[in-house]
């Protein structure tokens, strides 16, 4: 089957801005041709004129939790509806083509990534992490999907079941975080050296990512001296983090939505509104507030320092969270270009796929978004999604629905 994408601006491409006035190809699933608008088409092809709406490659949130709404008690079959639904209207309604798994109880995105892999089902792509592996008094207790576990065996055992199951990578917890009770705090550490080190040699062996919950300079530079593939949050770091991390070339992903969306810090009605359903407790909105500046001084100095970074939000649902924590990185100084690169190419390479994913290229598969306005000019255009391409598929086309 041969789709044809004509009159379209490109952004994402080999080289940064916006391609004006291009048609794209896509053959198989993968981008074929990518050639001035307007030529005849090859014969039987499906022919969408964009009318010089902005294509890009779409977008990836690589710091995912399924839940949304929390439901409590609830049982696998209604977390797997439940998870299934959110990832589908990810896809479906704000263009998140790809998502890598921070966090999921009983392997529900290891199910849902085969069912989505094999076609049967409609959802994003998924890079799946299993469950959160913590200590006994660790962070997520209250989530449903932190496994607890102690003493170095302890970590080597779990660590070894989420390889069985079929994991990508181990989400390891390695300090507290905004959301928890009063022994949960972002500057606590959990983990003894033993279990660090056990942790990430089993990694180490078997070959897989280590996904690092770090949230104080101890944590990011224990991770990152182990050899962890992602720093996840950094709220607390020093300059010594960052030349580690620069050193070791490895990825962080800022997670700013955790502390950046209070009511306080609602700056437009999509922030307003999110907060607003997300229920926060007096508490955490401290917590949250109290941790704002210092968490985004060092995004700002971690973007600087050029350290690779990626868009990972940390928020959902999954229809809200990329959305969101693209137009809080802009708000904190990224600019959209640098904004839109986190959320695609180097979210891709971070999962491993810039091969193959993560820009509009010829050769890449087409797992595309077009939207009606130029996001480079404004952050909030993502918003107005017209058309979602996965696998080189149209999966949602809501160009009925807007108005011009
Ligand atoms: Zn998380």
């Amino acid at each position: 089957m041969t789709l044809v994408l004509d009159h379209a601006n490109v952004i994402g491409g080999a080289s940064p801005g916006v391609v004006a006035g291009f048609a794209v190809t896509i053959e198989d699933g993968r981008i074929a041709a990518i050639e001035p608008a307007g030529r005849p088409a090859p014969a039987g092809a499906e022919v969408i004129d964009l009318g010089g709406a902005y294509l890009l490659p779409g977008l990836w949130d690589v710091h995912v939790h399924l839940e949304w709404p929390r439901i409590a008690a609830a049982n696998v079959a209604e977390l797997t509806v439940q998870y299934a639904a959110n990832a589908a209207q990810g896809l479906l309604e704000a263009g998140v083509t790809s998502i890598r798994t921070a966090g999921t109880p009983h392997f529900i995105d290891v199910a849902l990534k085969r069912a989505y892999a094999s076609g049967r089902l409609l959802g994003p792509r998924i890079f799946a992490g299993g469950w959160f592996l913590t200590t006994t008094a660790g962070h997520a207790l209250g989530t449903g999907f932190a496994k607890t576990c102690d003493g170095p065996m302890g970590f080597v055992r779990a660590i070894r079941e989420q390889l069985e199951a079929g994991v990508d990578h181990v989400k390891l917890n390695l300090s507290g975080g905004i959301f928890g009770p009063s022994w949960d705090r972002h500057w606590h550490s959990f983990l003894l050296t033993e279990e660090l080190e056990a942790a990430f040699a089993i990694c180490r062996q078997r070959g897989y990512p280590v996904m690092a919950h770090a949230t104080n300079p101890g944590a990011v530079k224990a991770a990152v001296r182990l050899g962890a593939h992602s720093v996840e949050h950094g709220y607390i770091m020093d300059d010594e983090c960052l030349a580690l991390l620069r050193e070791r070339d490895t990825w962080y992903v800022p997670t700013l939505g955790i502390t950046h969306l209070t009511p306080a810090q609602s700056a437009t009605e999509w922030e307003s509104c999110w907060v607003d359903q997300r229920g926060l407790t007096p508490d955490i909105i401290k917590r949250a507030e109290d941790a704002a500046p210092e968490h985004r001084g060092w995004f700002q100095k971690a973007l600087r320092s050029g350290l690779k970074m990626a868009l990972g939000s940390d928020l959902r649902p999954l229809r809200d969270s990329a959305l969101l924590e693209m137009e809080l990185w802009v708000k904190d100084g990224a600019s959209p270009q640098q904004t839109i690169d986190a959320a695609t190419r180097q979210a891709a390479d971070l999962c491993g796929v810039g091969a193959d994913l993560g820009t509009v290229e010829i050769g890449k598969i087409a797992d595309l978004i077009v939207v009606r306005d130029n996001p480079l000019d404004d952050i909030h255009h993502l918003r107005a999604l017209q058309l979602v391409v996965k696998d080189g598929r149209v999966v949602a086309d809501h160009r009925s629905k807007r108005r011009a």
